[in-house]
C-alpha cells in the first residue's frame, strides 16, 4: 500500500518503521523534520509538508492530542484538503470522542474515508509491532486496511462501524490503567513504609493474582522509580483522563475515580513532573505517607503543558 504517516513521536516512529519493514511505500511527515530524516534512513520517503504525505491510499496520523490533530487535519494544506477523494484517514492518536465525530463528518463531506484506530501498547510494543489496534469505521474500509494493521500490531479488534466507539474504548482503557497505577502507588506506599522491598512486593503480586500486563509493566516501573525518559508523558495521561471525563459527562456517567485521577495528574504537573512517565503519579502516595519526595527527578519549571502534548 502507499501510506502517508504523520507524527513520528515515541509511538509513531516505531509504527512507521514497521510499515516500511512490511514492504509498504511509506511517506513520513513530522513537525520537527529531524525525526523524518531518521525514518528516511530506514527506507521511508520524507515529506516536507503534511500535503506531501497525503498522496497515497491511506494517511495515518499519530499525534499528541486534539489540538495537534486539528492543526494537521483542518489546517491550511492539511489532511482534509490534501487527501484525494476515496482515500482513507486512519487516526491512531488517542483523541476525544467529540473530535472523532467531527472527523467522521468532515471526511464524509470531502468524499474521503475515516477510520478511528487508537492503539494499546507503549513505545516498546510499537517498535516490536505488538500493538493492539482498536478500530471502528466502515467494514469494507477496515477490511482493506488489514495489511496495515497487521504490520503494526499483534491483534486488531473491530469495535463498531461508528468511529467514535473506538475512541471511547481506548479512553476507558487508559482510565483503567491510570486506576491501576494509582492503586499500585497506594499499596507500595503502605508496604514500603513498613520496610517491605517494593520490587519484591510487586514480584509477589504479579506472580500470583495480578499477572495482567498492566500490573506487570507499571508495577515494575513504580517499584524501580523509572519515570524518565517517559514512555507516555504525564501531560498525555492528564489529557486522557480529561477526555474520558468529558465523554462521561456527555453521557451523564459519573466517574468518581477519574475525577480523583485528574487531581493526581494536576498535582504531579504542578510540582514539575509533566515530563515524567504518567506512572509517576504513583509517587504521590509515598509523598502523602511522608516517605518519598515527588519523583526526585522532577525538574522545576517543567510544570504545565508539555511542548508536544
Ligand atoms: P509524543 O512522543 O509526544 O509525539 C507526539 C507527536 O505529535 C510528535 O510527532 C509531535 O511532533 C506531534 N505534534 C504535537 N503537536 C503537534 C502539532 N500542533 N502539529 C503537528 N504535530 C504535532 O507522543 P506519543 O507518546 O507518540 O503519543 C502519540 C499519541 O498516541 C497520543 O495521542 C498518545 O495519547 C497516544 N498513545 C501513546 C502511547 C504511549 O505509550 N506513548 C500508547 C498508546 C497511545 P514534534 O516531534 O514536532 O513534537
Amino acid at each position: 500500500m502507499e501510506i502517508g504517516f504523520i507524527g513520528l513521536g515515541n509511538m509513531g516512529s516505531g509504527m512507521a518503521a514497521n510499515l516500511v519493514k512490511a514492504g509498504h511505500a511509506v511517506t513520513v511527515y513530522n513537525r520537527s523534520p529531524a525525526k523524518a530524516e531518521t525514518l528516511a534512513q530506514q527506507g521511508a520517503t520524507p515529506a516536507r509538508t503534511v500535503a506531501d504525505a497525503c498522496g497515497g491510499d491511506v494517511v495515518v496520523t499519530m499525534l499528541a492530542d486534539d489540538p495537534a490533530v486539528e492543526d494537521v487535519v483542518f489546517g491550511e494544506r492539511g489532511v482534509l484538503s490534501s487527501l484525494p477523494a476515496g482515500a482513507t484517514h486512519v487516526s491512531a492518536s488517542t483523541i476525544s470522542v467529540e473530535l472523532s465525530n467531527r472527523l467522521t463528518a468532515a471526511h464524509a463531506h470531502a468524499g474521503q474515508h475515516y477510520v478511528a484506530a487508537p492503539v494499546f501498547g507503549r513505545p516498546e510494543a510499537a517498535a516490536a509491532a505488538k500493538l493492539f489496534v482498536v478500530a471502528a469505521g466502515p467494514p469494507q474500509v477496515l477490511e482493506s486496511l488489514a495489511p496495515l494493521f497487521e504490520a503494526i500490531g499483534q491483534r486488531t479488534f473491530v469495535v463498531s462501524e461508528q468511529q467514535h466507539a473506538a475512541n471511547l474504548v481506548k479512553l476507558s482503557g487508559n482510565f483503567l490503567i491510570a486506576s491501576v497505577i494509582e492503586s499500585i502507588g497506594e499499596a507500595v506506599a503502605l508496604v514500603g513504609k513498613a520496610g517491605v522491598d517494593p520490587l519484591h512486593y510487586v514480584d509477589i503480586l504479579t506472580s500470583t493474582l495480578f499477572s495482567a500486563p498492566a500490573y506487570q509493566t507499571y508495577g515494575k516501573l513504580i517499584a524501580q522509580q523509572e519515570f524518565e525518559p517517559a514512555g507516555f508523558a504525564a501531560t498525555l495521561g492528564l489529557k486522557d483522563v480529561r477526555l474520558v471525563l468529558a465523554a462521561a459527562e456527555e453521557l451523564a456517567v459519573p466517574l468518581p475515580l477519574a475525577s480523583l485521577l485528574r487531581d493526581r495528574f494536576l498535582t504531579l504537573l504542578a510540582n514539575g513532573g509533566g515530563h515524567l512517565d504518567w506512572s509517576a503519579i504513583a509517587t504521590l502516595s509515598g509523598r502523602d505517607a511522608g516517605i518519598v519526595a515527588i519523583a526526585s527527578a522532577a525538574k522545576p519549571g517543567a510544570a504545565g503543558r508539555h511542548q508536544s502534548a
